[in-house]
């Protein structure tokens, strides 16, 4: 199956509703890392996207996934899954997705994009499309499997006074809230802002280890909303502005991620 990613072809994109992170969110990831390629791999990207910015693409993921061949072929990379202790080994990502996850398909798109010039340009540019949306979902929390917690947040809340469901709280829910009037230029400026000396911090290793990260800092919040099945949870303001901070965070990091490892594949 592995093997077949880099057989795809483009596809018409079909509207679809679940997105890590939402229009606000992937976008402002994808510009993030806009802002932050080097001029070699921006322009050997560009060979690709012919100057198409990458937000444009960072939500064609959730668009296709339920059209075929898309909806096989990607299935899985929309989440990853972490033991425990918060770590995320090969073995763990096999026995509980059978490799069907985004740090997976990132390790994959590393090794096959290695030789990416012998490839075919809408091999390629598929591959930056998926790269775009797969670093944004798996910082998403909602989006962060646990071998004991499943933590997809597919329940019932009242937020801020409307029925919701607690996945897409995560999804759109506090991005929105957190900054009402924010579109996703202001939210790219706003958090792209680290020194140099964080963004080497930040972005220190691949997939596997800014996954890890993800779930250390978002398992905790995991018991801030019960599901017990019976109660409706009401989630306020005050919730928002508790979570605001992390989903920032999140994002900060995925952008900055994000821009690492289009560099590494396409600094060649
Ligand atoms: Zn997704």
């Amino acid at each position: 199956m592995r093997k077949t990613i880099l057989l795809l072809t483009l596809a018409i994109a079909i509207p679809q509703l679940a997105m890590a992170w939402g229009y606000i969110g992937h976008k402002a990831i994808a510009e993030i890392a806009e802002r932050n390629l080097t001029p070699k791999a921006k322009a050997n990207i560009e060979r690709y996207t012919k100057g198409t910015p990458l937000h444009e693409y960072s939500l064609w993921m959730d668009e296709v996934v339920s059209t075929s061949p898309y909806n096989k072929a990607l299935a899985g990379w929309h989440a990853s899954i972490a033991d425990v202790d918060c770590t995320s080994p090969k073995i763990v990502r096999e026995r509980y997705r059978k490799s069907r996850d985004g740090v997976t398909a990132m390790e994959d798109f590393r090794e096959q994009l290695k030789d990416y010039k012998s490839l075919s340009d809408s091999t390629v540019l598929t591959a930056i499309k998926c790269i775009v949306h797969i670093v944004a979902d798996f910082h998403c929390p909602t989006h962060m499997r646990y071998v004991d917690l499943h933590n997809e947040g597919k329940y019932p809340v009242d937020f801020l006074g409307n029925r919701w469901d607690y996945h897409a709280v995560w999804d759109t829910g506090i991005v929105e809230a957190y900054h009402p009037q924010w579109n996703f230029i202001k939210y790219a400026e706003h958090l792209n802002v680290l020194s140099k000396g964080d963004i080497k911090k930040t972005t220190k290793g691949w997939a596997q280890e800014w996954f890890e990260d993800g779930c250390r800092n978002v398992r905790p919040i995991i018991y801030w909303v019960i599901n017990d099945g019976k109660k409706i949870q009401k989630l306020d303001q005050k919730f928002v502005d508790r979570c605001g901070p992390l989903a920032e965070s999140q994002m900060q990091k995925a952008g900055y991620r994000l821009a690492k490892a289009l560099n590494i594949i396409f600094e060649k």
